[in-house]
């Protein structure tokens, strides 16, 4: 009996083709996103702007990144004009000084979610801080030590919950004597709104750094995750380690980050405690929140760094949605577990680390 093989041959033969022809269509696969990744990488766009008091540099990828960098600038200036502190005629600048606005929704918005930040934190986020940070001197520079008696009369006027909200109209609300003040949200919600313009206009990867708050969208152009450094605290020069994110907000709060040297030798910074209006010292010199909302995690490093560790920790074990770096007065590195795969310490501080979950 005679076996034909020549149908098998032929089936080979194809199979071959078949094969030859699907390596060829992964390589050119493979070549052509790599030529996709690299154009996209060429047509980075960047913009530099000094804005509310710190420097902003917003770098994007891609053919819509100019047009959304343009759109990113004039949206930054719109919400400078409505949140400063100083600036006459600002949302803020009416509460202050009328005691009654009618606002933007930005301005409202932003006001709303941080009395739910400063009732979540029992008061360590409290935006009625206004009187207090003047009489330090941290809105203007002109630097100066309170004496205990005025701290404690100008505390008589500070409470959240003091602040009222109407929907409706937008109009905010505040009794005489009140004033409100921004400067710890303000960056975090305005990053995400400039996160918000990119994704609208196409753009799939770009990193924002609004004066050390750091907001990701997307991956690197090459599908690489951004690298963001944490400062060390006792070092600006140096980092206390890298994190390796993707669309996530990395917003640090640090007592170095504005400070003066007092006469008695003293360094007072400006992250105040609502308890005293006294600079906070709690035994953080450093917080990092990393979590997927600028404005949320903005509000949460400046509470957790007037919370200390053991408030910071239990608060982070009743929310759980986002992750934190503490850095204390030790030297100690604190990270959540869920930063265990994303982090690398910087030289000098691996035996530093503790992770908790
Ligand atoms: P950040 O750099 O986001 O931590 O914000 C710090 C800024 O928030 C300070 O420069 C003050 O303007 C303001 N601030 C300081 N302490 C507090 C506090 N306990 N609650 C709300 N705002 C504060
Ligand atoms: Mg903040």
């Amino acid at each position: 009996m005679r076996i034909d093989l020549s149908g098998l041959h032929s089936g080979k033969r194809e199979c071959n083709l078949f094969f030859a022809i699907l390596v060829f269509i992964v390589i050119l696969a493979v070549w052509g996103n790599g030529v996709g990744q690299k154009r996209l990488a060429e047509t980075v766009h960047e913009k530099n702007l000094f804005a509310m008091d710190t420097y902003f540099s917003l770098r994007a990828y891609g053919p819509n990144a100019e047009a959304g960098l343009t759109l990113c600038e004039d949206r930054v200036r719109e919400l400078e004009k409505l949140l400063s502190v100083t600036a006459e005629g600002s949302d803020v600048w009416r509460i202050d000084q009328e005691q009654a606005a009618s606002v933007a929704e930005d301005t409202f918005r932003l006001i709303g979610e941080a009395l739910r930040i400063g009732e979540q934190t029992d008061g360590a986020l409290d935006i009625t801080l206004y009187p207090v940070l003047r009489a330090w001197g941290f809105t203007t520079g002109d630097y100066r030590i309170p004496e205990k008696q005025e701290l404690a009369e100008l505390l008589t006027a500070v409470d959240y919950r003091a602040v009222a909200l109407e929907g409706g109209s937008h109009s905010v609300t505040v009794p005489e004597g009140v004033q409100i003040d921004l400067g710890a949200v303000a960056k975090g919600y305005t990053g995400d709104v400039l996160i918000d313009i990119l994704r609208q206009q196409g753009v799939t990867s770009a990193i924002l750094d609004l004066g050390g708050n750091v907001q990701t969208l997307g991956t690197k152009p090459d599908g690489t995750p951004w690298r963001v450094a944490v400062r060390n605290p006792f070092d600006r020069s140096q980092v206390a380690g890298v994190l390796e994110v993707n669309d996530m907000c990395v917003i640090t709060s640090g007592g170095y980050e504005r400070y003066f040297t007092g006469e008695d030798g003293q360094i007072y910074w400006h992250i105040l405690d609502p308890v005293n209006g006294m600079p906070a010292r709690n035994g953080l010199v450093s917080v990092t929140v990393v979590g997927e909302q600028g404005v949320r995690c903005d509000a949460l490093s400046t509470a957790l760094f007037v919370m200390g560790k053991d408030r910071a920790v239990a608060f982070w074990k009743q929310q759980g949605d986002f992750d934190m770096i503490l850095i204390t007065e030790d030297g100690e590195l604190i990270l959540t577990e869920g930063l265990r795969d994303c982090f690398e310490s910087g030289a000098d501080w691996a035996e530093q680390v503790v992770y908790i979950d």
